[in-house]
Order: C-alpha cells, then structure tokens, then sequence
C-alpha cells in the first residue's frame, strides 16, 4: 500500500500515520521527521535544512527531493509507504512520480486531511514546537494554501478527502474506510481508480 497524506500544518497527519503505519505494516516516513532528526544530529543536510524550519519556510526542492529518494530507496520501502509531508511542491510531485516509475509502482491513494483552518491553528499553538508560534503557524497556513493545496489536481482520481475531525480511533476507520470502498468519496465515485488493497 502506498499513500501520500496531505494537509495543512495541524492536520493530524503525523498521529493518523503513525497509527495506519501499524495497521497496514507500511513505514512511516515524514519529511518534517526526517528534517528534524537530521537538524538533533547536526548533520550537514540538517544544518541546511534547519534555517528554512526555522521560519517556516519550505526547505528547497533539491534538498528535500534526495533526502526522500535516499529514504524511498531503503528496503522497508519497497513494499509500501505512508507518506507524510510529501510532495508539498509541483516539483516534488514530478519527482516522486520518477521515483515510483522507476520502480514500477504506483499510488493507492492521495488522502487530503481537511480540517478548519481555527482548529489546525488550536492544536498547533497547545503543541508547542519551536515552530509552532502564532506567526509562524500564520506563514506556514500560507505556504500550504499556496504550494501545497494545488498539487491535489495532480492526483485526479486517486485524491481522496478525509474529515478529519474527530477522535484519532474513528478518523482512522474513515480512513481505512475510504481506502478500502473508495466508491463512498465523491471524487473516487468520479473515476474510481484507487486500487483495494
Ligand atoms: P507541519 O505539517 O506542521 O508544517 P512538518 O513536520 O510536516 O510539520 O514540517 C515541518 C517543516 O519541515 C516545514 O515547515 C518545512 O520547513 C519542512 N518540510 C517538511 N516537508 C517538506 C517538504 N516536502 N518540502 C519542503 N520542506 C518540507
């Protein structure tokens, strides 16, 4: 099984994949972990990275493109990935879009995390990481609104709109739920191409 979640900052991404990656025994690979584990071992890819997390900015393209493809590239992968934080760019869709070509592999799904933009900002702000201050949560609202939500188009057909409000148990049912009949989502009724598991 291979997914892409996508959402806003406060979305619940990372506490949906964690759960879904023991469900469906898939790894987890966040973008914004990978940053942040390279940044606590100083590494030089984390030296770089971590001027861009600072304000709240994407960390370019190139960067972030060979940290992925190195990670994809590890055995744990192979089977499956629940993709977290990535592609939040056009380019990065072109570039995970190479990567699974050259591997003969396709997405399951692309599932949107919709949530109201006041309660993201709720939950970032009682989080409280570095990046979590008002502004910054404001700037990185803005560069999802702006660079991410667009990429969505991309995936006509495989994007499938999660509500993700709610306790974490039930929104991963609806999840799991979509993955599995997606004919109950407006947009895989559409062209219902996502492939069962
Ligand atoms: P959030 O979704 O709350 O912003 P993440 O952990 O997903 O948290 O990301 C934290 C930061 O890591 C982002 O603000 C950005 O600087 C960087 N980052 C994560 N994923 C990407 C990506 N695909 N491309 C560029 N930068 C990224």
């Amino acid at each position: 099984m291979r997914l892409v979640l996508v959402g806003p900052p406060g979305a619940g991404k990372g506490t949906q994949a964690a759960l879904l990656s023991r469900k469906l025994a898939v790894p987890h690979i966040s973008t914004g972990d990978l940053f942040r584990q390279h940044i606590n071992d100083r590494t030089p890819l984390g030296r770089e990275a971590e001027r861009y997390l600072d304000v709240g900015e994407l960390v370019p393209d190139h960067i972030t493109n060979d940290m992925v493809r190195r990670r994809l590239a590890e055995d744990d992968a192979r089977e499956g990935f629940l993709l977290d934080g990535f592609p939040r760019t056009l380019q990065q869709v072109d570039v995970l879009s190479d990567i699974l070509a050259e591997n003969g592999a396709e997405l399951n799904a692309v599932l949107e995390f919709s949530v109201p933009e006041h309660i993201v900002v709720a939950r970032l702000l009682s989080r409280g990481r570095p990046d979590d201050t008002e502004d910054l949560i404001k700037h990185r609202q803005q560069v999802y609104r702006d660079e991410t939500a667009p990429l969505l188009d991309s995936y006509t057909g495989i994007h499938v709109k999660v509500h993700a409000v709610g306790p974490v148990e039930e929104i991963a049912e609806r999840v799991l739920g979509t993955i599995a009949m997606p004919h109950r989502t407006s947009r895989a009724r559409e062209k219902p191409q996502v492939r069962r598991p």
